[in-house]
């Protein structure tokens, strides 16, 4: 998501006029987009507004502008602490980023942070410079802002705001205007997007998700389609049947479990537990045999003691995840878990991270490798004079070998002919 803010604010930037530069040193805006959602990208920001203040002192004039999740948590008190900031800006406020750092240059230490709860993503079009920057293949489409979850370790609701659903023609248009510029695959993006169209403070029409993805799956010239992320509490019959029926829609889940332990499960406030998470996957792969399942996976919750930790790694076992983004748990400031007793041990958090990721890491090889002698089809993202890569329908990076001389390039649909397989990527040949 914070990626997609990031190509946004490009835009807008581009188009007012501004032009990217390879150096801070050659700046006259530096613009940083932020993450706060564990304490990690946090501290990225602070060292890397440390090592610009010198940059600063020698050039007064350049402007220096914060944006996205940190920018929104700390607001005033964080130019307090850094004054070399010359504009926070907020998560609803990017689509404004070229106003608000005209406004900058005439009044340093502008704030734009407030979070209005009846927000309205703008509509937002892809123009013809981002299409050459970024090639053709893949994009991001932003379809909710915010989450009302309130996962007890999570601090998205708080930095932003309230879930807004986005009107499903704005939705609609977008899409089919990176199509009309050639895109080949779309992922809709939400952190929760199950519940879109349940909220939308600001009226117009909307749908259920399962009728937002039929419609985009319909519109002409769409050859892949993805989204992310589905909370397992609200992942419907309904949804999960799309996998059996849209031709398009691709055979791949990211399904973030969090914790394998139903105490820990309930302390997290996720509202489902393990039998519910086992029924759901059983039920997708009934959809679609041929199902890729990525998750998310936090140690060292509050509390968490071995048997919840054998837990984890005992669902790890049984649903053995095609690849999963696993982290040590940070306390985030508000989050309810934040003010739980029984904090965990940072050594005892490494361990545990060091466990489940080695045993990830041999599943992910093993379901690698099991591709092994598999023809699929392969979108290309890379091409260039030594190598080639792309990636499967379900999702998996795949590298290309030998190239032959046919005239290959990014976007293009090739069927690959899988011949080796590490933890992260497939490897294989073109096929004839
Ligand atoms: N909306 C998505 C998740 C967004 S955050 C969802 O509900 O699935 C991405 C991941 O960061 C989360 O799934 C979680 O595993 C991790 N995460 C969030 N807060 C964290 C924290 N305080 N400490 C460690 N990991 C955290
Ligand atoms: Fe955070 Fe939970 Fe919302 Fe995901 S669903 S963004 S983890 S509060």
């Amino acid at each position: 998501m914070n990626a997609r803010d990031s190509e946004i604010m490009a835009q807008f930037l581009r188009q007012a006029g501004h032009k990217e530069c390879s150096s801070a040193a050659e700046a006259d805006i530096i613009l940083i987009n932020t993450c706060s959602i564990r304490a990690k990208a946090e501290h990225k920001l602070i060292s890397l507004l440390g090592a610009l203040r010198p940059l600063k002192k020698e050039k007064p004039d350049i402007i220096i502008a914060v944006a996205g999740c940190v920018a929104q948590q700390y607001g005033a008190a964080l130019r307090e602490k850094m004054p070399i900031i010359d504009l926070i800006v907020g998560t609803q406020r990017i689509y404004q980023i070229a106003e608000l750092l005209a406004a900058a240059r005439r009044k340093p230490g502008l704030i734009a942070g407030t979070l209005d709860k009846s927000y309205q993503i703008p509509i937002f079009l892809p123009d013809a410079a981002t299409r050459r920057r970024s090639g053709s293949v893949s994009r991001f489409v932003t379809i909710m802002q915010g989450c009302d979850n309130f996962c007890a370790y999570c601090v998205v609701p708080y930095t932003r705001g309230r879930e807004v659903s986005r009107q499903l023609s704005d939705i609609l248009e977008e899409v089919q205007a990176l199509l009309d510029q050639g895109v080949a695959e779309i992922t809709l993006l939400g952190q929760n997007v199950n519940s879109y169209g349940l909220t939308n403070s600001a009226g117009g029409r909307l749908c259920r998700f399962p009728e937002l993805l039929r419609a985009v799956a319909a519109l002409p010239g769409l050859r892949r389609l993805r989204f992310t992320t589905s909370h397992p509490k609200d992942l419907s019959d309904d949804l999960m049947r799309c996998f059996a029926e849209l031709p398009n829609l691709c055979p791949h889940v990211h399904l973030p479990l969090q914790s394998g332990s139903d105490a820990v499960l309930k302390r997290m406030n996720r509202r489902y537990d393990r039998q519910d998470y086992l029924a759901l996957v059983e039920r997708l792969l009934q959809y679609r045999p041929d199902m890729a399942l990525s998750t998310d996976i936090i140690v060292g919750f509050p509390g968490e003691d071995e048997a919840d930790f054998a837990a984890t790694m005992d669902m790890l076992e049984r649903l053995r995840f095609d690849a999963s983004f696993s982290f040590k748990y940070s306390d985030r400031p508000g989050t309810a878990s934040a003010n739980f007793p029984d904090k965990i041990d940072e050594r005892i958090k490494g361990e545990r991270l060091q466990v489940f990721q080695r045993r990830q890491d041999q599943i992910s090889l093993e379901r690698n490798r099991a591709y092994i002698g598999k023809r699929l089809e392969i979108l290309l993202e890379q091409v260039d004079a030594v190598s080639c890569s792309g990636r499967t329908p379900s999702n998996h990076l795949t590298h290309i070998n030998h190239l032959s001389a046919r005239d290959i390039k990014p976007g293009d649909f090739v069927t690959v002919v899988i011949t080796d397989a590490g933890q992260h990527a497939l490897r294989g040949e073109l096929a004839s």
